[in-house]
């Protein structure tokens, strides 16, 4: 598997461009401002995009899907209950100070069935908390458990997402890490939004959210 990742000011948000070595077939993970560069990692690599998968739509995550869609002329995908978002990224440009274009159309909403590329599958879980319609990609070979998860904004290296946005909610963001992420393996490896990657097993020992969320948990 080839895996590259890309972040640039102000967000540094992370990019990501996802390839099966044997048949550079490949995905790109939320195309930002770093767009240039992660177009600049799919022709290093030779790599055919067949599809632009968008963990959720706020504004750092999305503002490359426009420059990416004419360069790839692949598909976008998202949830959709983070289209309210995507369809007012103007907006969520302007609330933060920043300029941002209108993106096209969003192609597909996640229907929680598997997405193939080569010889892998991406398959979809829909992990809300940090908005409406954060999802985690967890990608592997098609007859294996995915052992890589791009999870957005949800979890990060000891941390999690911030859950004070529009449609954001702590409890449901909490439910979305322990139940549906922790399910996932604690030697899965996890690629965060922002920052260093880090593992289930790591975040479920150590992250101090976490750890005091489960400690409470157990309490009540
Ligand atoms: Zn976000
Ligand atoms: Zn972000």
């Amino acid at each position: 598997m080839i895996l590259e990742v890309r972040a640039v000011a102000p967000f540094y948000k992370n990019g990501f461009v996802v390839a099966c070595s044997r048949t550079k077939e490949a995905i790109v993970i939320d195309p930002g401002d770093e767009i240039d560069e992660i177009l600049g990692a799919v022709r290093d690599h030779d790599v055919q995009v067949q599809h632009i998968l968008l963990t959720h739509a706020h504004l750092d995550h999305v503002s490359g899907v426009d420059t990416a869609k004419a360069a790839l002329d692949a598909p976008v995908y998202l949830h959709r209950d983070d289209l309210p978002l995507y369809e007012h990224v103007v907006e969520q440009g302007a609330m933060f100070g920043f300029k941002v274009r209108p993106q096209p159309p969003v192609d597909v909403f996640y229907d929680m069935t598997p997405i193939y590329f080569g010889d892998y599958a991406v398959r979809v879980h829909h992990t809300p908390g940090h908005c409406p319609g954060g999802v985690c990609l967890q990608v592997g070979k098609k007859d294996e458990d995915g052992k890589h998860l791009f999870v957005g904004d949800t979890l990060f290296a000891g941390g999690i997402g911030r859950t004070d946005l529009p449609g954001g909610n702590y409890g449901v963001l909490m439910k979305s890490i322990t139940g549906v992420l922790f399910a996932l393996g604690d030697d899965a490896v996890v690629h965060p939004g922002h920052g260093a990657d880090t593992t289930i097993g790591r975040e479920r020992a150590s992250n101090p959210f976490v750890v005091e969320y489960l400690t409470g948990q157990n309490r009540s």
